[in-house]
């Protein structure tokens, strides 16, 4: 166990609260974590390509079900999807570690052992079905399974924007409607000023697993709600809260899902296409492995990799600029930012985030802007105001 620094509690000229040593060690185990879990899962797909276990795997499953596509493809994905887990789960043990390390969690080995399991099946039902269903496309479509597998890809995202709140949430997480009538009338009152056809405030049990704190919008259409976490509700005022709903709602006014969605819609698209390449390339030049060999298939998570990696800044850039928008809507439309920093402070402590970490590893790693800057911005608008 590492020795606890008690919060440093100085405050800087800005009126934010300077990182204390325990969060900057925090946060740059995380970091490492992720970027471990990466270069992991890069080295291995790598090594099943060049070692060309791929082909000894499709061999196998051949062997195993016979010439049936379908079958064979299953039993592939599921070699491919279990090594993958097997290499992650020694880092997915260790950051369930760190979380304790630094006081953060409240879930026992075997509530974690069980989302463990929970997830990777989940992961593993999606995953069986996307494959199934592009390489159906590339028999089928020899030209075009990247359009038409794209296509159906952005449908099936937003169908799952819209039933995850009610069908894949509430796998991990207990939900139930805010029982302070209260608090639930100032923030239904604010969310109808806001003109958002909200379906219902839920407060999010999330005690039973962490100590920190989160609020969202969640769903789309039907299933469109903001998720208040307990934890949230335990630390912070009424005023304080409703700073955070604003800040919600300010997502929702702006129709950030939406955006991202489109955005979503054309990074996919060019993915699509890189795949394409990719897969010509392995049969063509590489003359490895036919289109319509699903040996392919590491190849196509490499190449998804890396874009995904290219463009994570760009994409946090993007979610930045949102979450900013909807800082300012909610400034606004409380006209104070009081409750805000406050909310702001208190969530930073509760999560353990860093308020000023670099430059570069905001613009690297942060989807939202940090604590510290949120808090300036907010002071700097309120004193423009005077
Ligand atoms: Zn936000």
């Amino acid at each position: 166990m590492e020795t606890m620094t008690p919060p440093s509690g100085f405050t800087g000229d800005s009126g934010v609260s300077a990182d204390s040593a325990e969060a900057r060690r925090y946060n740059r185990l995380l970091r490492r974590i992720s970027v471990a879990d990466l270069v992991l899962g890069i080295a291995l797909m790598g090594v099943v390509l060049a070692a060309d276990w791929t082909s000894d795997f499709r061999n196998f499953a051949v062997h195993i079900v016979g010439d049936h596509h379908a079958a064979a493809l299953f039993v592939y994905t599921t070699i491919l999807l279990l090594l993958t887990k097997a290499f992650s789960l020694g880092l997915d043990y260790y950051s369930f570690l760190i979380e304790h390390r630094y006081h953060l969690s409240n879930q026992r080995l075997r509530s974690w052992a069980w989302d463990q399991t929970k997830g990777f099946f989940l992961s593993f039902l999606l995953s069986q079905l996307l494959v199934q269903v592009v390489y159906f496309l590339i028999r089928s479509q020899p030209q075009w399974w990247w359009v038409t597998g794209w296509a159906l890809f952005m449908l099936f995202s937003v169908l799952m924007a819209q039933i995850a709140p009610v069908l894949l949430f509430p796998l991990f997480f207990r939900f139930r409607a805010l029982e302070d009538d209260e608090l639930t009338a100032r923030l239904t009152r604010m969310s109808e000023k806001a003109g958002a056809k909200v379906r219902g405030v839920y407060e999010w049990m999330l005690s039973e697993k962490t100590k920190k704190a989160n609020a969202a919008l969640m769903g789309l259409g039907h299933t469109r709600r903001i998720v208040i976490s307990d934890t949230l509700l335990s630390t912070c005022n009424h005023d304080e809260i409703e700073a955070v709903l604003a800040h919600e709602l300010g997502h929702h006014v702006y129709r950030h899902m939406l955006k991202a969605i489109v955005v979503q819609g054309f990074i996919t698209f060019f993915g699509f296409w890189c795949l394409k390449l990719a897969v010509r390339w392995a049969a063509l030049d590489w003359k490895r492995y036919p289109q319509i060999d699903f040996a392919n298939l590491p190849l196509m998570i490499l190449v998804s990799t890396a874009i995904s990696v290219v463009l994570l800044p760009v994409m946090n850039a993007y979610s930045r600029f949102n979450e900013r928008q909807a800082d300012l809507y909610a400034w606004k439309s409380l006209g104070t930012v009081k409750s805000f920093c406050s909310a702001m402070e208190k969530l930073a402590a509760q999560n353990l985030s860093e308020s000023e970490p670099a430059r570069w590893v905001e613009v690297l790693f942060h989807s939202h802007p940090a604590t510290g800057r949120r808090m300036k911005d907010a002071l700097a608008w309120a004193a423009s105001r005077k």
